[in-house]
């Protein structure tokens, strides 16, 4: 049972994003009101992400073999 209720309207907040990576709820909405909370960042992932995409943009280079006759 989720802990996190809204201040101005006390209704239970939904989670309105989370994180790509671990699926951790960064930040949490209210369907009464419309109020949310204050978006969290994981920095861990932010870092990972960055190295993920560094890492998949790698140059293939490719070997040519002359064949001397
Ligand atoms: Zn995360
Ligand atoms: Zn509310």
């Amino acid at each position: 049972m989720p802990e996190t209720l809204c201040r101005s309207c006390g209704t239970e907040l939904r989670p309105k994003s989370s994180c790509e990576l671990c699926g951790v709820t960064l930040n949490m909405v209210c369907p009464g009101c419309g109020n949310f909370t204050d978006d969290m960042v994981h920095l861990d992932c932010v870092l990972a992400r960055r190295l993920l995409a560094l890492s998949s943009s790698s140059s293939s280079s490719s070997m040519t073999t002359t064949a001397a006759g």
